[in-house]
């Protein structure tokens, strides 16, 4: 399937590792330029150099922390300055929580709100014009399966992610009138360097293996029995991405290895 995306331009936040990068390498397969942005410059401008000198596409990497709205339009800057402009927008930056709601400070929730909900709203009111006056774009929310279905420890990454869904449902309506396509991705398990930190801290000093221990939590919860790998969340994102997917709009695409609704 020819999936027309040669030499557009796509803003990834949290391009440098995990989903994100995926979705970088995926998008750079087919053709397109990238920004991807991300706190640690060092590494994300490693990536974007590998992804540049591997598919032959441009790729800058900028140091940009997505809760501050003042880096956000940095970014958005060099984003113009580099390309004229940008066809996809993908907002994935994100992480985990754990805490009570009884124990939360005000501080904890607004940090998760500019991260999960602001980043997303402030990118999309930026470069949504710039996709106007190209005839088009994708704007895509990488929300998580917790939007619907929470996990008991993280309450308020459960909540900024419904609230990233219900964003992508009005920004869907909203856009489409100019061309601009907007949709939620909900993955499952996702095996990321950061699951393998935690599994590999977890375990330590016990006869458990990280390994062993993320594999119980794939075949607990996921009827598949095992993690995704990045690279099968981001052929979905990459698909949404292109004109093919032209009726999508407005929609959360659940991608989980069978998880949801599913109690053991
Ligand atoms: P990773 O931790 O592997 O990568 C996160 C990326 O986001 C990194 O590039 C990180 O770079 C960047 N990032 C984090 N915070 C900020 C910030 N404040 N500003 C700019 N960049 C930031 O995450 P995953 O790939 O696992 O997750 C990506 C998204 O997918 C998240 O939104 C997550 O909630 C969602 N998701 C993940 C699942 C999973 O199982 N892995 C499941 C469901 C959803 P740096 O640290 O340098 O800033």
């Amino acid at each position: 399937m020819d999936l027309q995306l040669k030499d557009k331009v796509a803003v990834i936040t949290g391009g440098s590792v995990g989903i994100g990068l995926a979705v970088a390498e995926g998008l750079a397969a087919e053709g397109v330029h990238l920004a991807l942005c991300a706190r640690n410059e060092e590494r994300v401008q490693e990536r974007a150099h590998e992804i540049a000198d591997q598919h032959g596409v441009r790729a800058i990497g900028v140091q940009a922390d997505v809760t501050d709205a003042s880096a956000i339009d940095a970014f958005v800057a060099k984003v113009q300055q580099e390309f004229g402009g940008a066809d996809i927008l993908i907002n994935n930056a994100g992480t985990g929580s754990e805490e009570k709601i009884m124990d939360a400070s005000d501080d904890r929730w607004q940090h998760y709100w500019d991260l999960h909900l602001m980043a997303a709203v402030r990118l999309s009111r930026l470069i949504a014009p710039m996709m106007k006056q190209r005839g088009g774009g994708v704007i895509l929310n990488n929300a998580s399966i917790c939007a619907t279905q929470p996990l008991y420890y993280e309450p308020i990454y459960n909540v900024t992610k419904a609230a990233l869904v219900m964003f992508s449902k009005c920004l869907a309506a909203e856009m489409i009138g100019d061309n601009i396509r907007v949709n939620a991705v909900n993955p499952g398990l996702v095996m990321t360097p950061d699951w393998q930190k935690t599994a590999k801290i977890l375990t330590e000093g016990t006869e458990t293996t990280w390994e062993q221990y993320l594999d119980k939590i794939a075949k607990d919860n996921a009827p598949i029995g095992r993690f995704a790998e990045p690279s099968e969340i981001a052929d979905l994102f990459v698909f949404l991405c292109s004109p093919r997917a032209s009726y999508c709009v407005g929609s959360t695409y659940y991608i989980d290895g069978g998880w949801l609704n599913v109690t053991t």
